[in-house]
């Protein structure tokens, strides 16, 4: 890794403005920074501001989203700056985003073949020849059996599987700096996962380019993250080196998930469960975002959001329980 981020994300806030005045804060105040060669998990429930924060890199937040403040910088370029044309000459260039359900992203109309020659042609100026060259060599390095007949497909004649690896395919067709994972492998069974997670692991390392997995498993986590984010309630909740992160867990809510998940060498009769909902994003209880589901809820925890804190070294925390002075769960 180099010591210059790939991907810098500051102070970052994408607000929703709703009928009734109403304000949802999906992305609040979320800063963070990715290296090349790194992977960097964003984790936490369905509503927590996850896959927003990564539709707000790229820059395809619709409205009555709208990214109100802060900064994206990608490689030294303000992402927020940009025009629509450059930023639509930047996405799929530099940055790529591949979502849970590759039927959505890929054009049910068009062959396999076309889809990818296509970004190659617009991205790359390449001749149709080359790019059919191309497209052959990415779907073999995606792992594509007879990469030459599937070329000629349709979307729908492809297993889940396979339609994960041909987007891979089409994300990485201009060997992009960053990736951007949205719960790639949710829709897929565990086998089919592990293999495309292996697949991004080995692009990472052969492009060097960074990649943010946006993921609600933690085994997931485990395994294939260097740095994880834990969001909730639209900001970062808790932040350190993986194995940090998941050994010496501080937040209550990073508690609550992974005693959630079964673990092979805990015996226990039911597995933990944290109570209550993610609350609607234009909905936060006042104080800390957690508080109506936290089991060490203090009264200063109904009366004002803590900030992120630095507990220790590349550790941060967002709770009062780490405060100075305090003592922890
Ligand atoms: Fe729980 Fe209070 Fe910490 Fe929020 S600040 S997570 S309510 S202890």
């Amino acid at each position: 890794m180099t010591n210059q981020p790939v991907l810098e994300v500051e102070k970052l806030k994408t607000y929703f403005y709703l009928e009734d005045e109403k304000v949802a804060k999906a992305v609040d105040d979320v800063s963070f920074s990715i290296y090349p060669g790194e992977t960097v998990a964003l984790v936490g429930e369905s509503g927590s501001g996850k896959s927003m924060t990564g539709l707000s890199i790229m820059r395809l937040v619709r409205e009555p989203g709208k990214i109100v403040d802060g900064t994206i910088t990608l490689n030294q370029t303000d992402l927020l700056a940009l025009h629509n044309r450059e930023i639509t000459s930047i996405r799929g260039n530099d940055i790529a985003m591949i979502f849970q359900e590759p039927m959505t992203a890929l054009n049910p109309v068009f062959t396999i073949g076309n889809q990818i020659t296509e970004v190659l042609r617009k991205h790359k100026n390449m001749s149709k020849q080359a790019a059919h060259k191309k497209a052959i060599e990415l779907l073999n390095m995606v792992g594509i059996p007879r990469a030459k007949e599937i070329i000629h497909e349709y979307p729908h004649q492809l297993s889940g599987g396979m339609r994960q690896r041909v987007m891979i395919a089409i994300a990485i067709s201009c060997e992009p700096k960053l990736l951007i994972a949205d719960e790639p492998t949710t829709a897929l069974d565990v086998t089919i996962q592990a293999q495309i997670l292996e697949l991004l692991e080995e692009l990472k390392g052969k492009l060097g380019m960074g990649l943010l997995l946006i993921t609600h498993d933690l085994g997931v986590v485990y395994e294939y993250a260097n740095r994880v984010m834990v969001m909730y309630g639209g900001q970062i909740v808790e932040h350190s080196h993986t194995k940090q992160l998941l050994q010496l867990t501080k937040h209550p809510y990073t508690e609550g998930l992974l005693k959630s998940i079964p673990n092979m060498e805990v015996e226990v009769d039911r597995l933990g469960t944290i109570k209550g909902i993610v609350p609607p994003a234009y909905q936060f209880p006042k104080g800390c975002r957690f508080s109506d589901r936290c089991p060490y809820v203090m009264e200063k925890c109904r009366e004002s959001n803590p900030d992120l804190l630095e507990v220790a070294s590349n550790h941060e925390v967002r709770c009062y329980l780490y405060e100075e002075g305090a003592h922890g769960k």
